[in-house]
């Protein structure tokens, strides 16, 4: 198999995979690197010729996966783009919402080339759209060669599948983001557990070490604990999430513990969104029983959308947890203007659950020394680290050990390295090295044959 990663910066972001075996060609993903705007944020899809794909698969709709999915599917009519039920509901929010983003960053960054894509282009990307059945084999056929698609659940967030791919001669698998536990809203991965010959692993967690101690069930109590003591003090809480998947287990959580009275009744605020989303969950655990999630936990949280007049330096208008996305405080989020407004405050605390770049402001603010001064960029705004900042290991990738565990059982004789930071990429390397198999860690547009 040959295979090219078109994401041009490496690392995690415009994640888009181009993969050649058994005569026929199918790329994996598109996504939009959350940390760029306009042209600089999408995958290097003029690599390719025109119409010159397959197929196309989409894993899950997180954004750095399927932002850019219209784009690829416009160059590729002919390409049916293969996705779970899941995915099918939640991509047209998160598609949609994304061309109002563009249009907003159009005037906010003067990029006279956004939105990227329109409405239209959704529509013809939904025509295309294929939904595939979980565990069973989908066929495609061409010059009278075939090969077969299988998605396996990969836990990470609702719909997200790893990829299979089998021909005559090959057995390939993509984790894809993979989490093999559970969480409250949604069941772990169900992996595929057979020999295959080429496997194409995540490695976000390969510098993330768990204790012992810092297993999900109690990060998710230390979580709660921190913001009890937050509000009893008086404080508000930040706590930035992804829209999609983490905000709709959060506030499943955080009804669970107003009704235990495990925290002190505070108002919550969310970002719009995460709030719609919680309809498209609804509607998707009516149909599956590995997404449990009832809209009714807005009413019964009394949830509310974030107050107008939010402003660096000053106060919010009300205090309470604040449940805003982006995860990673990414410069003008939701998330960024409620952590300029509550970092110089003793009494907040900004509590991380997931994954923040080191590059992101979030991830420079995990860095820095509580008391120094932090700067908002976008606002040139300076504020005193005064607030609270924690981060709680409640992560939706898989632990580097349980991926090395997992590639020894499929004992692949090519192993490719994928959606991780460099460092986290070397780790892999050497944690594999004992399995024996040839491991790659693609340059980004560089062609790789097995
Ligand atoms: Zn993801
Ligand atoms: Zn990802």
């Amino acid at each position: 198999m040959k295979l090219i990663d078109l994401n041009p910066h490496g690392g995690i972001g415009a994640n888009c995979t181009v993969c050649e075996v058994g005569g026929f060609r199918f790329a994996i993903d598109s996504g939009l690197h959350p940390k760029y705007a306009g042209k600089d944020s999408i995958p290097r899809h003029a690599v390719l010729d025109r119409d010159s794909l397959d197929f196309i698969i989409l894993t899950h709709c997180h954004l750095d996966h399927l932002g850019s999915l219209p784009l690829l599917s416009r160059e590729h009519q002919d390409a049916p783009v293969l996705m779970s039920y899941p995915s099918s509901v939640l991509a047209r929010r998160m598609l949609s919402n994304s061309i109002s983003v563009m249009k907003r960053q159009r005037n906010e960054l003067n990029l006279t080339e956004l939105p990227l894509y329109g409405r239209d282009d959704l529509t013809s990307l939904y025509d295309r759209v294929k939904i595939l059945s979980i565990k069973r084999p989908f066929r495609l056929e061409k010059d009278g060669r075939a090969i077969d698609v299988v998605l396996h659940h990969a836990g990470h967030v609702a719909g997200a599948v790893s990829v299979e791919i089998k021909t005559p001669k090959e057995r390939i698998l993509f984790t894809g983001d993979i989490l093999f536990d559970g969480s409250r809203t949604l069941d772990g991965a169900e992996p595929l557990l057979e020999k295959v010959d080429t496997l194409v692993t995540e490695t976000t967690r390969g510098l993330s070490i768990r204790e012992p101690s810092r297993q999900r069930e109690s990060e998710m109590l230390n979580l709660l604990e921190e913001s009890a003591k937050t509000l009893s003090r008086g404080g508000s809480v930040l706590i930035p999430v992804f829209a999609l998947g983490r905000m709709q287990e959060m506030l499943s959580v955080l009804d669970d513990a107003f009704k235990r009275n495990a925290l002190p009744k505070v108002p919550v605020f969310c970002s719009g969104l995460g709030m719609d989303l919680v309809n498209h969950f609804h509607e998707i655990s009516k149909n599956t029983n590995r997404v449990r999630f009832n809209r009714k936990v807005l009413r019964s949280l009394g949830a509310r959308p974030l107050p107008r007049k939010l402003e660096p330096g000053r106060e919010p208008p009300m205090q309470g947890i604040y449940l805003v996305s982006s995860g990673m405080l990414v410069e003008h989020t939701p998330s960024y203007v409620m952590a300029s407004s509550m970092l110089g405050d003793d009494r907040n605390s900004i509590l991380f659950v997931g994954y923040c770049d080191p590059s992101t402001p979030g991830g420079q603010l995990l860095q820095s020394e509580p008391g120094t001064p932090f700067e908002f960029n976008a606002y040139n705004h300076i504020e005193p680290i005064r607030a609270k900042i924690r981060q709680f290991d409640l992560s939706g990738h898989a632990d580097r050990d349980q991926l090395v565990a997992y590639a020894e059982k499929l004992a692949p004789k090519n192993i490719f390295l994928h959606h991780g930071d460099p460092e986290a990429r070397e780790w892999f390397t050497n944690a594999l090295e004992p399995i024996g198999a040839k491991i790659i860690n693609p340059e980004p547009l560089q062609f790789y044959e097995t």
